[in-house]
């Protein structure tokens, strides 16, 4: 069964916060030089770079996901992901329909730029994409399973922007099965005061906003394939 080396949490240059040399393109070149085998781009509410970043992945050899990082009505992150760009995109229309709106001021949060196949920047976002949406996470694993997503709270240790930062405990009724970590080392005392880890997957992802931030090859995942339905299949199950 292949190992895939992963990291599942990229910003490109969509994000405003994600460095004007995160284009699709950059992304991907850096993932092959570092010996990345599996990436996903998780745009702060948007999948809108995903077909490019899927375009250019494939011309490179990487695997890829289309992705999105969430942000609930609590301010909570979530990393969304999926196996297929069509359940992706849809997933985008529908968050941007519950997106709280507000004008994005590029030179106060930076730009939100779209990027075509070529790797070309070819328009901006009008507004602030990391804002809340009015989707509540409790309704988010529902909601994912709709459009075939999987649901992944982001950072859960992070002081701000987590689940645990914000709501302070995984809702007891919480069905997803995959968690996100800032850094491997914290999982044995996260275990330790939210039981409810262990029966999830945990992976480690970089965030990376900038990139020299993209993960050097560290986590593995072992897959059936490198099927993205398999892939999702793996991060779904329990090791
Ligand atoms: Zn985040
Ligand atoms: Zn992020």
């Amino acid at each position: 069964m292949p190992e895939l080396y992963y990291d599942l949490h990229l910003h490109s240059c969509l994000s405003p916060c994600g460095d004007d040399d995160m284009t699709p393109g950059n992304i991907v070149g850096m993932a092959v030089v570092k010996g990345l085998d599996l990436i996903a781009l998780t745009d702060h509410n948007s999948c809108k770079n995903c077909p490019s970043f899927l375009k250019i992945a494939r011309d490179y050899g990487v695997t890829a996901l289309p992705g999105m990082e969430l942000t609930t009505s609590e301010e909570v992150h979530v990393v969304c992901l999926f196996a297929d760009l069509q359940d992706a995109m849809a997933w985008d229309a529908f968050v941007y329909d519950h997106l709280v709106r507000f004008p994005n001021d590029e030179v106060v949060f930076g730009k939100q730029q779209l990027c075509n196949e070529e790797d070309e920047v070819v328009g901006t976002l009008p507004y602030f994409m990391p804002n809340a949406t009015t989707i509540s996470f409790d309704d988010v694993y529902d909601l994912l399973e709709e459009y075939h997503g999987l649901m992944i709270p982001a950072h859960v240790e992070k002081s701000s922007t987590s689940v645990l930062s914000n709501l302070g405990f995984f809702p007891p009724d919480s069905r997803f099965t995959c968690a996100e970590v800032q850094k491997m080392e914290h999982v044995h005392e996260l275990k330790k005061q939210h039981p409810y880890l262990e029966n999830c997957r945990i992976i480690c992802d970089s965030d990376a906003h900038y990139l020299e931030h993209i993960h050097e090859p560290v986590y593995t995942l072992t897959v059936k394939s490198r099927d993205p339905h398999d892939i999702i299949e793996a991060l779904r199950t329990k090791p």
